[in-house]
């Protein structure tokens, strides 16, 4: 039985005052059946202190310290009581270059640190329509296995965010989003069939309220990666109920 967890992206978004509405996102929500995540900008996580959900940051670096002007590190998440870390958001591939080789650093520093990756994989629409979707995802899953082994990849959680849906209201349909997911699953059970089996796979790219429910009914999605929608306490909440 694999875990549902459901993870607020919140990018670059948020206050203080936004933190403190978010205390109460728990109020209805059934901890057994879902692991919750918020992911806020790092300057706001030891806001956070107390919180009955579970924290993460959005990136981190695949180095330990030293001369790193802006950059974090997993021990520093760690100290600021996150348990989770997002790495190679499409939104960090693009701006900031990562390729599939840093991202899979990065992922196996998380792990090695005891930070669960929440890994993020995805095409673009012009990938999707040269009929490349496969290959360009097979690619972002073989640097990870190049790099992690098979245990830590059991450990590890992937998110599927086709780029064309993220902040455009346009999602994935349900059958869309399990093909590709059922297709990472396949793809990763030629490394390790067991790891395959157990890991986390997480869909992102405009999950609301009203499509949750449908998108994480099917098969092989274990839960979403939430961006606009987890900035807004009660619409967030509804979200996690439907995992
Ligand atoms: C995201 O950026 O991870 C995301 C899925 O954003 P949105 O839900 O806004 O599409």
């Amino acid at each position: 039985m694999r875990k549902s967890i459901v993870a607020g992206n919140w990018k670059m978004n948020g206050s203080r005052s936004l933190v403190n509405e978010f205390f109460t996102l728990m109020d209805g929500v059934n901890k057994q059946a879902v692991e919750v995540v918020i992911c806020p900008p790092a300057c706001f996580i030891s806001d956070f202190q107390g919180v009955d959900f579970a924290l993460g940051g959005q990136t981190m670096s695949e180095l330990d310290n030293g001369a790193h002007t802006g950059d974090i590190s997993a021990e520093m998440l760690l100290e600021l009581g996150c348990r989770y870390v997002i790495v190679g958001h499409s939104e960090r591939r693009e701006d900031h270059g990562e390729t599939n080789d840093m991202v899979a650093a990065k992922a196996a520093k998380a792990l090695a640190a005891g930070l669960t990756p929440i890994i993020c994989v995805g095409e673009s629409l012009q990938t999707r329509e040269a009929g490349e979707l496969e290959s360009f995802i097979a690619a972002q899953l073989d640097a990870l296995t190049a790099t992690l082994s098979a245990s830590q990849l059991a450990q590890a959680v992937i998110a599927y965010e086709p780029i064309w849906a993220i902040g455009t209201g346009k999602t994935a349909s349900p059958e869309q989003a399990q093909q590709v997911h059922a297709f990472i699953r396949s793809h990763l059970a030629a490394f390790d069939s067991n790891a395959a089996a157990s890991l986390p796979l997480l869909y992102g790219g405009s999950v609301n309220s009203a499509n949750a429910q449908e998108l994480f009914a099917q098969t092989d999605i274990d839960g979403g990666l939430i961006g606009g929608a987890s900035l807004k306490v009660d619409e967030f909440r509804k979200v996690c109920q439907a995992a």
